[in-house]
């Protein structure tokens, strides 16, 4: 009833407001037309008008109606510089904390009740940081103030607390409003506009935001830094841990603008994708699939036969092909580059020392101004009881060891239904594995539409996967030689007897052992980074896989160009790394590429779209090839060419792709594609098909009617 009452009066106050228009009189015309008098009423008595306007202020700003700011350039015009900043640097306080106590009286508890479990975490921060956050909202006033004061009543922050933040977070900016205002009143012919001191004004109240923001940015590095000594010189300009995709592109980007750059790497050059994930899996990949043609050759007309290979041969070409790529990322390369490239375990000391121990023997120390961790992820291997009895195989290990077979595991159990396990799954079915692929969840490669899922299982089933969906893998046993896998159901166990186990059930990045710790850097599953890929260090920043979202190789790439950029001239500009266009494939048979959303995402995340559909088998190129399984699949903006997504089920879909890639990134929609000459015959056509596709779906019915009705005439 209290309540009730209240919010009866505070409407009331805000119809007066607006109904005897003192609204009108808050606006720089009204100020301005009206400063003679009030100057006259100020001259007579001085205690009397500072008075009230101090308590027309406070009322305005409880009552959160507009022209707080016009007020205070009035305070300035009236009272001058000293009196002005007083009066509104308390009156404007005492308003907002009124403010503040309404709102938490009339609807703190109901907030805190509805959503307490989850705002537990925002109010721990408030408890903790609650001034700090404040007073930064206050300096660098982005969100308007009667927003701040409603919202923070909301909050557990102390009704004291708000005050004093309040008042001292607003001094600097009321001190430029203020000073403006002083000027406002000498306003007072067009020459007046130009007076020095106005546009000096004017200036200041433009550059105020920014000069705020920085001062906010060197109290918070002054807290993050506290206790460290920063070195006087640096001998580096740039340290980066790591030599994968991330390391080597900031490394690089480093040496390009002749910053003095070190690159350390523990282990290889060119990290996972070179070495464990990408190039061998490729090549792998590339042999299991012809194995699969020479057996499907009746499809081209030719006989159709059983490979016979020498496993060891296979492998033997992996690792030919890792070899033949490594000089891309050698040592020898970078060093050419400019790059300092150490081979040692590399530690965070302080924010910007780092300790080496060196492969060679012995440990290096050095500083750096910035510092990026590119340091990547590893295999998860799950905690499955009997795991370690029976022996495991991860995409770190696979190669180096199954390169000792003289024939692929007679019977290969890979966990794991992600893309690196089904990659890998269709590969050794394919070389002669007799392969089972467990999945925990309904279908393998969850993160696709259903229908890319089911016809990627089809097709591995035919490849002689036996994939067991919604299967949990429960325990390891081994009695004797003899190792198995046991695997749950709805409740149902069942056994799998198995030669080689494969844990491919995702990657986790790489987060002890180098420091962070010590320095307190946040992590989750990842390094905790903001926008620009600072952790809480704001000189230390990380890329790739072991800052993610994304565990891709041109994405760890695509982080290191703003990791290496903002650590080299952020003082100057920063950049936030820009994930709006993010591409992948999964290189199964059939290909499956995809960038932006899928009708799976679009559907979960209510985006309304609409969808157009191309299938291989009306391609000339892909029936020349016998290669018709598949579709190109495109979601627009309904009624509008602009693509939100696409998905591409087929052979060379991931090479496809780029030519939406593009698009995507540089707004061009569907006419565009559509207008552009692709050559006959390629798989490329399948773009402009898919675009055609929806320009079918948008032709404009009434005006082709007006054309028929224009050419029976024309015929007479
Ligand atoms: C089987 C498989 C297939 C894959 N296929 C693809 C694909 O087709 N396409 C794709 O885009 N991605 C693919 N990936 C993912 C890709 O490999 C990763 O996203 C990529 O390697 C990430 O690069 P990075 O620089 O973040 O990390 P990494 O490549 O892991 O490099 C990190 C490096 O840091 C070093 N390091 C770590 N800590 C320290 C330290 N303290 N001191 C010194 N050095 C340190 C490590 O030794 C490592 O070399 C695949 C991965 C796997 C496993």
């Amino acid at each position: 009833m209290k309540k009730i009452g209240l919010l009866v009066i505070i409407a009331a106050l805000a119809v007066v407001f607006f109904y005897f228009d003192l609204h009108k009189l808050l606006t720089l015309d009204g100020l301005k037309s009206g400063l003679d008098t009030f100057e006259a009423w100020r001259a007579e008595s001085p205690l009397l008008i500072g008075g009230a306007f101090l308590i027309l202020y406070v009322i305005v700003t409880a009552l959160s109606l507009p022209g707080a700011a016009i007020m205070t350039l009035a305070a300035g015009a009236l009272f001058g510089l000293g009196w002005g900043l007083l009066i509104v640097s308390f009156a404007s306080s005492i308003g907002a904390t009124l403010a503040f106590l309404v709102s938490r009286y009339l609807l703190q508890d109901t907030v805190q009740k509805r959503f307490g479990d989850r705002l537990k975490a925002f109010n721990e921060g408030i408890e903790k940081e609650g001034a700090f956050y404040l007073f930064t909202l206050r300096l660098v006033p982005i969100f308007p103030f009667f927003l701040i004061n409603l919202l923070m009543g909301l909050t557990t922050i102390r009704a004291f607390t708000f005050y004093w933040a309040s008042q001292l977070g607003m001094l600097a900016g009321t001190f430029v409003y203020v000073n403006a205002g002083t000027q406002l009143g000498q306003l007072d012919s067009l020459s007046g506009i130009l007076s020095p001191p106005l546009l000096l004004s004017f200036v200041l109240l433009g550059v105020f935001p920014l000069i705020a923001k920085k001062l906010i940015n060197l109290i918070k590095a002054r807290r993050v830094y506290a206790g460290y000594t920063k070195p006087k010189t640096f001998d580096r300009n740039l340290i980066v841990i790591g030599g994968g995709a991330g390391g080597l592109v900031s490394a690089y980007i480093a040496a390009a603008v002749k910053a003095k750059v070190t690159l350390i790497e523990a282990h290889k050059m060119g990290g996972d994708c070179l070495n464990y994930g990408c190039v061998p899996s490729k090549a792998i990949i590339k042999s299991a699939k012809i194995a699969q043609q020479m057996r499907n050759a009746e499809n081209y007309g030719l006989e159709s036969s059983e490979p016979t290979f020498s496993f060891k041969k296979v492998m033997a070409r992996v690792h030919d092909v890792v070899s033949k790529v490594e000089p891309h990322d050698s040592v020898e390369r970078y060093t050419s580059l400019g790059v300092d490239v150490v081979q040692g375990y590399a530690k965070l000391i302080d924010p910007w020392t780092v300790e080496i121990q060196l492969n060679e023997g012995g440990t290096k120390r050095m500083t750096a101004r910035s510092i990026v961790l590119a340091t990547g992820a590893r295999p998860f291997v799950p905690p499955l009881p009997g795991l370690d009895d029976v022996g495991y195989y991860t995409s770190d290990t696979l190669w180096e060891e199954f390169a000792k077979f003289d024939e692929p595991p007679k019977r290969l159990v890979v966990l794991g239904g992600g893309p690196i396990g089904s990659e890998l799954a269709q590969s050794f079915a394919r070389l002669g594995s007799n392969v089972t692929q467990v999945e925990r969840g309904e279908r393998i490669m969850i993160r696709e539409d259903q229908e890319v899922s089911e016809l990627v299982q089809k097709s591995m089933r035919a490849d002689g996967v036996n994939i067991l969906t919604s299967h949990n893998a429960v325990r390891c046993e081994k009695e004797g030689d003899v190792k198995r896998l046991i695997v749950e159901k709805a409740g149902v166990e069942s056994v799998i007897e198995f030669d080689a186990l494969l844990c491919a059930v995702g990657r986790q990045a790489r987060l002890e052992g180098y420091g962070l710790e010590n320095l307190g850097i946040e992590t989750d599953r990842n390094i905790v980074t903001n926008d620009y890929l600072e952790t809480l260090y704001p000189n230390i920043y990380a890329a790739g896989d072991v800052a993610g979202p994304y565990q891709f190789t041109h994405v760890a790439a695509h982080q290191a160009w703003y990791t290496a950029v903002n650590a080299l001239f952020g003082t100057f500009k920063k950049f936030r790394a820009d994930y709006r266009v993010i591409p992948w494939a999964t290189f199964v048979d059939p290909e499956v590429a995809r960038v932006g959303l899928s009708e799976q995402e679009a559907k979960e995340q209510g985006i309304a779209y609409e969808m157009v559909r191309y299938e291989f088998d009306e391609l000339d190129r892909a029936i020349a090839e016998s290669a018709t399984k598949g579709f190109v699949k495109v979601l627009t903006v309904p009624g509008k060419d602009k693509i939100l997504g696409v998905t591409i089920v087929g052979e060379h879909s991931g090479d496809l792709l780029a030519e939406f890639v593009l698009a995507m990134k540089h707004g061009l929609g569907l006419n565009k594609i559509l207008g552009t000459i692709h050559t006959y015959p390629t798989w490329a056509e399948s773009n402009k098909y898919a675009a055609g596709e929806w320009k079918r779906a948008h032709t404009p019915e009434r005006i082709l009617s007006w054309l028929e009705k224009y050419h029976t005439w024309r015929r007479g």
